[in-house]
């Protein structure tokens, strides 16, 4: 893109000239369907939602015996979800703004093995490219047998003749590596610049193979998927083009509904759910979204949340150039506190999928990340990564801001916001080491909203 295109395209959409800026935005998005209609114009549906679901559950007599940490819900890996209204309080005070509805946390920190959002997505595409090599190789004759034949010896040293490479900021091939070993393959991961070094610690830890690059998140994916290609033994787990990857979040939505119940949330027309997911390259909060979309149809309403120096999807579905954009051509692309959201280039397969689904986003500047994390820590007693945090924003964003007033007004919403749920994504934190922590409490301890 030349600065003349990119000129256009701020003309044609004003808000793009904050988002250059590097300004705090929330932007509603006018390109979203019906849920029935939007579904309708794309290739998956709840059929690829129950089959990814179906194949998690295959693999639960395997998770469990390898992880007894998931004994509780039979090898299911999956979170709760908390009401947080100590923190909403304090949101409403400092803010001003008492919001209508409550505000509850999905604790995806608390994901069994690999304690993010990443385990929804990777773990799945791990374990269904070994069902895959295994079916192929007689090691299962159908799926009805007994999947706890991957715990075995003979199939760890069958799979480690075979390799799986990944690209990632850190939690993406800590989700990979952690399964990947696990089943016995030979695992490599490509680091971006943002990688923390307890993630490649930890990784170098459980015998993965990391490779460091002091370039950002898009070259790294670039340089694993070459070396991948180039070895006929190799898998790719591709953060920018994998559906299987997206089709693991999509179960995380889906399962919401049987959740909202459990929990005694009413969630349908005169009940609306909002939903507000941390959002770097699009596969987790689109696939969540996706989900949620084939479980709730209309009545659950979802936002992603971005950097202001990253916000790659908010510039891909503004201009619908989805991935031939990048921040970069906005002068954006500085560093951010949330490392697991620095992505400058969206994923072009989320994005057009996720054009008709997305009911808007917001942007959020590092102070207020940092804001976001200390205050969660010190109301709730929560300690979330920095990434992990910009959901609980959301509820005060879109009550506070002219776009997202006119968002609930287009959509008949303002006189039931008082029976509205919140629910911000919490993506990750448990597996932070005790000094990272300490270091990013005192690092945010001045920070405010
Ligand atoms: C990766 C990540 C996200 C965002 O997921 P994408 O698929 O990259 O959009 C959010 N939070 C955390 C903690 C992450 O690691």
């Amino acid at each position: 893109m030349t600065f003349k295109d990119v000129s256009q395209l701020i003309e044609r959409s004003p808000l793009l000239n904050d988002v250059k800026n590097n300004e705090e935005v929330f932007w509603k998005n006018s390109m979203v369907l019906p849920t029935k209609e939007a579904t309708a114009q794309i290739d998956y549906g709840q059929a690829e939602i129950l089959d990814a679901k179906e194949r998690l559950e295959r693999f639960a007599p395997f998770i469990e015996l390898s992880y007894p940490e998931t004994s509780d819900l039979n090898g299911i890996i999956e979170s709760p979800i908390s009401e947080i209204p100590t923190m909403k309080e304090y949101l409403d005070d400092k803010l001003n703004e008492k919001v209508n509805g409550r505000l509850w946390l999905k604790r995806d920190d608390l994901l069994p093995i690999s304690g993010t959002i990443k385990a929804r997505g990777a773990i799945y595409e791990v374990l269904k490219h070994a069902e895959t090599l295994a079916l192929e190789h007689g090691f299962l004759k159908n799926t009805d047998e007994d999947y706890s034949v991957f715990a075995s010896d003979e199939m760890k040293d069958f799979f480690s003749q075979f390799n799986i490479t990944v690209g990632t900021t850190g939690n993406l091939g800590i989700s990979v590596g952690t399964m990947g070993r696990q089943l016995g393959f030979d695992v490599t991961v490509h680091m971006s610049v943002e990688a923390k070094k307890w993630k490649k610690e930890y990784l170098k830890n459980i015998g993965v193979e990391v490779i460091e690059h002091d370039t950002d998140f898009s070259k790294a994916v670039e340089k694993g998927r070459a070396q991948s290609e180039a070895d006929p033994k190799s898998y790719f787990v591709d953060d920018e083009h994998s559906v299987d990857l997206f089709l693991g979040y999509t179960v995380g939505g889906f399962r919401m509904k049987e959740q909202m119940e459990k929990a005694g949330i009413t969630v349908d027309a005169d009940h609306p759910l909002f939903v507000y997911l941390p959002c770097g390259i699009g596969g987790s909060p689109g696939g969540v979204t996706f989900g949620l979309k084939q479980a709730f149809g209309d009545n659950v309403h979802c936002f992603f949340a971005e950097p202001t120096e990253m916000p790659s999807m908010m510039i891909g579905l503004m201009t619908q150039e989805y991935d031939a954009l990048s921040v970069f051509d906005f002068g954006l692309g500085g560093s951010t506190v949330a490392d697991g959201l620095a992505v400058p280039r969206t994923s072009g397969l989320v994005a057009k999928i996720m054009k008709t689904f997305f009911s808007g986003g917001y942007t959020l500047t590092d102070d207020h990340f940092k804001a976001l994390l200390s205050s969660l820590h010190s109301n709730e007693d929560i300690f979330l990564e920095p990434a992990a945090v910009a959901g609980i924003i959301g509820a005060h964003r879109l009550a506070q801001s002219e776009e997202g007033q006119s968002y609930l007004q287009e959509k008949e919403l303002i006189d039931k916001m008082s029976q509205a749920t919140h629910l911000a994504w919490g993506t990750g934190g448990s597996m932070v080491p005790e000094a990272d922590r300490k270091e990013f409490l005192a690092d945010s301890s001045q920070a405010s909203l």
